[in-house]
C-alpha cells in the first residue's frame, strides 16, 4: 500500500499518526499469485469488544491526529459482513473522543459488494478502494479464486454494483509485465467503467512474493512508454483520469525541497498497522508479521498487552528507527531523486536488500525514477 504525504513532520509527536492499518481478519476469499499475505486461509477475527479495546488504547497515543483514516485492510475486509462493520463503526465511535474524527476507509477486490454494502458504504462515508488489474485476461492471470478461477467478472459486477448507487471509488491495479505492456487495455478498461481515479502498483518482490514478473530485465523505458501512451488515450478520448503515481511526483516536483517531500513511511508512528492478534507496526504497513537477518520481528508492541510508552521505547522501534534513518541518509546523499522521494518504502529495501540501511531498489527505480524521468521529459518537451 502506497500513502501519500501530510504536513505534520516537524512536529514531533503531536498528530503524526493520520493512517491506521487495521487488520479484522487475515483471512481473504480469493488467492493472488502476487500476494504478500501469508495467512490468507486464517479466519481469525478481530470481535466488537476487541475493537473497542483496541481503539481505547490507540486513543491514549500522543501521535494520533485528530483526524485520522483507519484502513481496514490485509485481507478481505468484506468477507466479514455489512453487519459486523456496522458494529464496529457504531463502537468505535461511542469509544472514541468526539472531537476525534476517524474516516473509514476498505480496500476490496469488490466481488461482494452488493446493494447492502453500498448502503453501509453511504451511510458511514466509507472511502472505498477498488483492486482490478485491467482486462480480463491480464486480471485473471494473477487475480484468481481459490479454485484457480478468475476474479474479472465478479470485480466488474461490484463496480458496476457502485456505479449505480453512486458511491464514489478508486482503483488499484497491480502493474504486471503484461499489463505495462498493455496500457491500451487498461485505458479501455478504465474508459468503459468510467472509472476516474487510479494508483498503479507496480508488481513488488514482497514478503512471501519473491518473484516479480517486473523486475531488472523489464525494457528501460517501459514505465515512461506506458504512461505517454496513457496520456495520449486520455488526450485522444477526452477522458481524464487521475494517476496517484503523477499527481504525487508532480507534487513533489512542483513543491520543490531537497529535503525531499513528507514521506510518512520513514517517520515512527507516521503510519501505524495494527493485526489481528493486536500486533503493532509502524512504518511500511508491507512488513507486518515478517521479519529479517536483524530483526526476528518488526512489531514494537501489543496494542492489548502494551501502553504507549512501552512501544514508544520498545528495542525494535529503537532499532528499526536507525537502520530506516541510515537508510533515508544513504539515499539523500547519493540519489539524485531524493527530492522527488524523500528516500523510498522500508519495505521494499528490506524484501529486495536484505536491510532497511539501503538505497535502490526495482521498486523505487520503476516507481519514482522512471515516473520522475516521464514527467520531466514531458514538461521539458512543453517548454
Ligand atoms: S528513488 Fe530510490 S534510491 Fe532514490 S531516494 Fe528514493 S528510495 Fe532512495
Amino acid at each position: 500500500m502506497r500513502t501519500g504525504g501530510h504536513d505534520s513532520r516537524h512536529t514531533g509527536h503531536e498528530g503524526v499518526t493520520s493512517l491506521v492499518i487495521l487488520q479484522p481478519t487475515p483471512f481473504c476469499n480469493i488467492n493472488c499469485s502476487y500476494c504478500y499475505l501469508p495467512q490468507r486461509s486464517d479466519r481469525t477475527t478481530l470481535t466488537i469488544d476487541q475493537l473497542q479495546r483496541v481503539f481505547e488504547k490507540l486513543v491514549t497515543f500522543p501521535t494520533i491526529s485528530k483526524r485520522t483514516t483507519v484502513v481496514w485492510h490485509a485481507g478481505e475486509p468484506l468477507v466479514l459482513g455489512a453487519q459486523y462493520y456496522d458494529a464496529a463503526f457504531a463502537r468505535i465511535r461511542e469509544c472514541c473522543p468526539p472531537d476525534l474524527q476517524i474516516d473509514h476507509a476498505f480496500q476490496t477486490n469488490g466481488m461482494l459488494v452488493d446493494d447492502e454494502w453500498c448502503d453501509l458504504f453511504r451511510r458511514w462515508k466509507v472511502g472505498v478502494g477498488v483492486s482490478i488489474d485491467g482486462p480480463k485476461h491480464i486480471n485473471d492471470a494473477y487475480r484468481k479464486t481459490r479454485s484457480g478461477k478468475g476474479t474479472f467478472d465478479k470485480t466488474v459486477a461490484g463496480i458496476q454494483r457502485l456505479k449505480q448507487n453512486n458511491i464514489p471509488f478508486y482503483v488499484i491495479s497491480v502493474l504486471t509485465r503484461a499489463a505495462l505492456e498493455d496500457p491500451d487495455g487498461l485505458f479501455a478498461l478504465y474508459h468503459e467503467l468510467g472509472i476516474r481515479d487510479v494508483g498503479f502498483n507496480i508488481e513488488e518482490q514482497e514478503g512471501i512474493h519473491t518473484a516479480t514478473t517486473v523486475d531488472s530485465d523489464l525494457p528501460p523505458r517501459s514505465v515512461q512508454d506506458f504512461l505517454r501512451r496513457f496520456n495520449e488515450l486520455m488526450r485522444e478520448h477526452d477522458f481524464h483520469i487521475v494517476v496517484r503515481e503523477i499527481e504525487e511526483t508532480m507534487a513533489s516536483i512542483r513543491h520543490f525541497d531537497k529535503r525531499g517531500p513528507v514521506n510518512n513511511l520513514v517517520i515512527p508512528f507516521g503510519i501505524i498497522t495494527i493485526d489481528v492478534r493486536g500486533d503493532v507496526y509502524t512504518f511500511s504497513p508491507e512488513i507486518a508479521g515478517y521479519s529479517s537477518k536483524d530483526f526476528e520481528t518488526f512489531a514494537i508492541g501489543n496494542i492489548f498487552a502494551d501502553s504507549f510508552a512501552e512501544i514508544e521505547t520498545s528495542k525494535v522501534l529503537k532499532a528499526m528507527t536507525a537502520q530506516i534513518a541510515s537508510g533515508v541518509e544513504l539515499c539523500r546523499t547519493s540519489c539524485k531523486y531524493f527530492s522527488v522521494c524523500g528516500g523510498g518504502a522500508p519495505s521494499n529495501k528490506v524484501f529486495e536488500n536484505g536491510t532497511f540501511a539501503s538505497t535502490s531498489t526495482t521498486h523505487c527505480e520503476l516507481t519514482k525514477k522512471r515516473v520522475t524521468d516521464y514527467l520531466l521529459e514531458t514538461i521539458e518537451a512543453m517548454a
